[in-house]
């Protein structure tokens, strides 16, 4: 029996990195999808992947900014329409921003990132949760980081976005077992993706790759994580399997946030 045999999976930020990795890893066990991101044209893409490589998955792709709340209203409406349930939401979509110190961060780009990282993410609990809380049953994993546990240097909107997703997660957790709703986090170091390899591009713009190696060096695995570890354990927090998890911050970054 696959792991999410008929289950109907929304996930936002879907065209690219940790989103598109998921998308297939849910596929391959046996969900419906609903994907989301403003990206449309690497959202189609992934849908070409997903027809090519599971033909028999039914999958619904929408294009809208989680920012939006609007727009997030509709993609949920959208899905229960296509689908009549929603059985688990990645709520994953996320830029990270500009890098720079606090006191001297561009205020549009720090708006922007607590708009996409927190709003959307609270939109996004916001809407899907009364489906949830209707059918008695449902799982929400939110992306945070280790910049919602840790300080990350010149990341100040990106962390405190971070950090209040960790909250949001803490608190929606507490407030919703009781409808049969566990509602966790994850939270990776550095996955090699396209956010990820922007960020080692704006640390040493000459030399990118120094800058990766730098952070494999000092991960005490020695590696980046891939997308598709990440996946996994977000099909474990999706799937039945996960039955007693709840309000959970769960590091996934080869041991890294419990280094000295
Ligand atoms: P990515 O940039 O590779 O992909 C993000 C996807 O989200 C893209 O497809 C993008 O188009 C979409 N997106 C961004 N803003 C959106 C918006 N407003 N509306 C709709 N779609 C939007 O990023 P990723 O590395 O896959 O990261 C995914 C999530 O995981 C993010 O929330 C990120 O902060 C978090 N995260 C990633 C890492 C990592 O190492 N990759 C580490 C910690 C946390």
């Amino acid at each position: 029996m696959k792991r999410l045999e008929g289950k109907v999976i929304v996930i936002t930020g879907a065209a690219m990195g940790l989103g598109q990795a998921t998308a297939m890893e849910c596929a391959k066990e046996g969900a419906k999808l609903s994907l989301v991101d403003y990206n449309a044209a690497e959202l189609e893409n992934v849908r070409k992947l997903l027809a090519s490589e599971y033909p028999n998955t039914k999958v619904l792709t929408i294009t809208a900014d989680v920012s939006d709340e609007a727009a997030v209203k509709a993609y949920v409406v959208q899905t229960v329409s296509e689908f009549g349930t929603i059985d688990g939401f990645y709520n994953n979509a996320g830029v990270e921003g500009k890098q720079a110190k606090l006191a001297v961060y561009d205020m549009e780009s720090f708006k922007k990132v607590i708009d996409i990282n927190l709003m959307g993410v609270y939109y996004g609990m916001r809407y899907v949760i009364p489906v949830m809380q209707a059918q008695k049953s449902g799982r929400i994993v939110n992306a945070t980081s280790v910049g919602g546990i840790r300080g990350v240097l010149n990341e100040g909107p990106y962390v405190a976005s971070k950090h209040a997703v960790s909250g949001l997660t803490k608190n929606a957790a507490v407030e919703y077992a009781e409808d049969g709703i566990l509602i966790n986090a994850i939270a990776p170091g550095a996955i090699l993706t396209p956010m990820v390899e922007e960020a080692f591009k704006q640390m040493n713009p000459e030399n990118p790759k120094q800058a990766e190696q730098a952070f494999s060096l000092n991960n005490p695995s020695k590696r980046l994580g891939l997308p598709e570890e990440v996946a996994k354990l977000v099909v474990f927090l999706m799937s039945d399997d996960c039955a007693y998890v709840n309000g959970q911050i769960i590091a996934i970054d080869g041991g890294q946030s419990n280094s000295y």
